[in-house]
């Protein structure tokens, strides 16, 4: 695909190999014998829950939730909706939520509250990135990927205005304004 001016290089694809190796190392040190149900949340998630999971040689099974943020831009306005559920009963089941990325932390924030309710037996985060000088309510990552600065990336399945997610690499974009979100 060719590159277009305005995207720079932040983490090569051995950089993001590395990261989630290692995600993966300690996820199937804690759930061996667990069976977990690892939630992706789609979409930015899927390409980071398709390589993590292949990293992952334990039993487990895969779900999806599909949210989105109302409004337009590049941030989340702070009000999440559900659009599209799991199928499987999460009730007494070792959950892990997948996301690409945690920027002001609503948007897990919402997925975690909703998800527990559910009565899962346990409910981890597992998050590949996380822009923590944007946070905005308090959530523990369990299993964090890497810290970012205040910069808009796009690759690995993140997107702008849902360009992008098919580069193998993370860039962050200059002119974030022209990505509008869902
Ligand atoms: P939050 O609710 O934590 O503010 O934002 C979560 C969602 O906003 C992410 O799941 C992602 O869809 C989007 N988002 C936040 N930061 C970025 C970013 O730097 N790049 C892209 N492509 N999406 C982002
Ligand atoms: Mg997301």
């Amino acid at each position: 695909m060719e590159k277009e001016t305005g995207l720079n290089l932040l983490i090569s694809r051995e950089e993001i190999d590395n990261i989630v190796m290692s995600l993966a190392v300690r996820i199937e040190k804690d759930y061996h014998d667990k069976n977990p149900l690892v939630i992706c949340i789609l979409k930015g998630s899927f390409v980071f829950t398709s390589d993590l999971v292949r990293h992952l040689g334990i039993n487990l099974e895969v779900e999806f939730i599909r949210t989105s943020s109302y409004g337009l831009g590049t941030q989340s306005c702070g009000q999440v909706k559900l659009v599209s559920d799991t199928v499987t009963d999460i009730r007494d089941r070792h959950v892990i939520i997948i996301e690409d990325i945690i920027d002001t932390g609503i948007t897990t924030s919402f997925v975690f509250d909703y998800l527990k309710g559910r009565n899962p037996a346990s409910l981890r985060i597992c998050s590949l990135l996380s822009k923590p000088s944007r946070r905005k309510v308090n959530i523990t990552i369990d299993y964090p990927g890497l810290d970012i600065p205040d910069k808009f990336v796009v690759g690995y399945g993140l997107d702008c205005a849902e360009k992008y997610r098919n580069l193998p690499e993370i860039y962050f974009i200059e002119e974030e304004e022209t990505c509008q979100q869902d």
